[in-house]
């Protein structure tokens, strides 16, 4: 486990999680897929005091299967909440693959809820703790409920998989145009950290990092649509993930194709907006 600030801690494992300490109680923001890595992460945050909330910046399964190993509060926005069993359809499935993908997960498992939100909120929520203030902000992009967490005194914002250095962005279930709205949000926060969904901490300098990959996908898909390709030319001719330069999330496997051909047709579908 990694310390950013003095109360701020995170690691990137899969996806990249963290919390931050405060006087009444830690608030835990996602946490990692695999259970093993769980007990240690839930021990660790536990070490410097009880887990109070644990906030899920989206509904993807690596975001949320923690929260069936950790005690505290369940928050997210009105639209995570609603898509919530989108990725995980049952506790049931999320404890095959997590024997799958973790076989050295064993009695970790035994009894295993995956819990939906107590709390979910629109648009925006405070939550004061121990002398820290949490502001949560539903910023839609590489998902249509996102959450950004600005944790302010700590000076650090956690942002989901809206930001993913040295990753490529993935579109399946994003927000596209809405997705640069919240990359201003970002942009205008005053901290000196942002604990991305995949990678390694960054600064502001990363923002226009994103845009610009997101940028370059966005204009290679466009062309190919304008030329007159059909929705499926453009996921087999639009591919990027293995080009040189920046990594996609190895664990997913083949499904990284399939993730990464779903986007490229929401992209499509979003260039009839703004074409
Ligand atoms: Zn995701």
């Amino acid at each position: 486990m990694n310390q950013l600030a003095p109360n701020v801690f995170y690691a990137n494992r899969y996806p990249t999680f963290g919390g931050v300490a405060t006087r009444e109680g830690v608030v835990a923001v996602d946490g990692p897929m695999k259970p093993t890595d769980a007990a240690e992460w839930r021990a660790f945050l536990e070490s410097k005091g009880p887990i109070r909330y644990i906030i899920h910046t989206e509904h993807h399964q690596d975001h949320i299967a923690i929260n069936g190993l950790m005690p505290g509060t369940v928050v997210a926005s009105r639209l995570t909440d609603a898509d919530f069993f989108k990725s995980i359809p049952s506790s049931e499935v999320a404890v095959e693959r997590m024997r799958k993908y973790d076989p050295k997960a064993g009695g970790l498992l035994d009894g295993y809820r995956l819990r939906t939100p107590d709390f979910v909120y629109d648009g925006s929520l405070t939550l004061r703790l121990g002398g820290e203030t949490f502001h949560l902000r539903h910023s839609p992009g590489h998902t249509r409920g996102q959450t950004h967490v600005h944790a302010a005194e700590s000076r650090v914002v956690f942002t989901g998989d809206n930001i993913t250095p040295g990753n490529f962005p993935f579109f399946h279930s994003a927000s596209v145009w809405a997705w640069f709205d919240s990359l201003l949000h970002l942009e205008s926060l005053d901290v000196d950290w942002y604990v991305p969904g995949h990678g390694e901490p960054c600064r502001r300098d990363e923002v226009p990092r994103q845009r610009a990959k997101m940028e370059e996908i966005i204009g290679e898909v466009r062309r190919l649509k304008r030329m007159g390709k059909s929705r499926e030319e453009v996921q087999e001719e639009a591919r990027y993930i293995h080009r040189p330069g920046l990594d996609y999330p190895r664990v997913l496997g083949p499904r990284a194709q399939e993730l990464e051909a779903a986007g490229l047709g929401v992209v499509y579908d979003a260039l009839d907006e703004r074409p």
